[in-house]
């Protein structure tokens, strides 16, 4: 396990033979979102670095406002970093990004946008087909997509539910369409932000044994979870969050050590 005592002083470089094979790579992210000094003083993430293995279930802890999602966002350029860099599979997002797969946190999703659970699917769906395809392809084009869809709602139990519009769904059931679009680009990276956050038992159950479907198959699945048993017991590798990364390796190592307690206990202190 890696303990790390603060942010560090020096950048390694980011072009090992390793580095260039990880799935994700995020090297001294700073994330600040409202500059006060114009400096990093308030930094929401400071010179977070930390490699994300393939094949392998890694779980991202850490108490409430610790810059879990910030650390997801911003290694998808969804807020810009102060300093830093992220790195898919070695390259910048942009030339790996059908192979990428994101699911936000539910409260940031509009659930009233009048769409269906197949139409969810098919944007990833589409994703994976080549542009190259000429215009008269198009009917094959929707049948392979269709046929796709329908396969990955299968995956997860929603095929009955493939017309309902995704508002009239339960959260766990909306998780489990979100989690089918991703099947259904064939990403072999999936970053998923709190995806067991109040959700039925079954859906978590789905949920739970897809990613470990993918991670066992050598894709590589990321998620935010704040359920430290359910880390311990389902995850192999964890990463400890509390404004860069304190901490990460093996589930049990990094839910045991000294800087898991310190956070949490900290953090707990404050808020009671
Ligand atoms: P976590 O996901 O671990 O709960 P976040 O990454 O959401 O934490 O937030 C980290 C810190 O950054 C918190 O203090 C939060 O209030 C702040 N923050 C997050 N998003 C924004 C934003 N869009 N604008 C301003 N501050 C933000
Ligand atoms: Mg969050």
């Amino acid at each position: 396990m890696n303990v790390a005592r603060g942010p560090r002083a020096a950048s390694p470089s980011i072009s090992t033979p390793s580095a260039a094979q990880a799935p994700l790579e995020i090297l001294d992210a700073t994330v600040v979102y409202r500059a006060v000094r114009g400096d990093a003083s308030d930094a929401a993430l400071l010179e977070a670095s930390v490699a994300f293995q393939s094949g392998r279930m890694t779980a991202i802890v850490g108490p409430n406002g610790a810059g879990k999602s910030t650390l997801l966002h911003a290694a998808l350029g969804l807020v810009p970093m102060l300093r830093g860099e992220a790195r898919f599979f070695g390259e910048p997002l942009s030339a790996v990004r059908r192979r990428v797969a994101f699911l936000p946190q539910r409260e940031s999703i509009d659930w009233d946008f009048p769409i269906t659970a197949v139409e969810v699917v098919r944007m990833g769906a589409t994703s994976g087909l080549g542009w190259w395809m000429p215009a008269w392809l198009d009917g094959l084009r929707g049948a392979q997509e269709g046929r796709r869809a329908r396969a990955a709602l299968e995956a997860v139990g929603m095929h009955e539910f493939a017309r309902r519009p995704i508002g009239e769904l339960s959260g766990g059931q909306q998780q489990r369409v979100f989690l089918a679009r991703a099947l259904a680009q064939e990403a072999d990276l999936l970053l998923l932000d709190e995806p067991f956050a109040g959700i039925d038992a079954t859906s978590e159950a789905v949920l739970m044994a897809e990613l470990q479907r993918i991670a066992s198959a050598g894709g590589t699945v990321i998620a935010v979870h704040h359920d430290l048993e359910e880390v311990a017991a389902r995850f192999d590798r964890a990463v400890l969050v509390d404004r860069t990364i304190r901490a990460e390796g093996p589930a049990a190592e990094v839910l045991a050590s000294d800087a898991t307690r310190e956070v949490f206990g900290a953090r707990a202190h404050r808020v009671g």
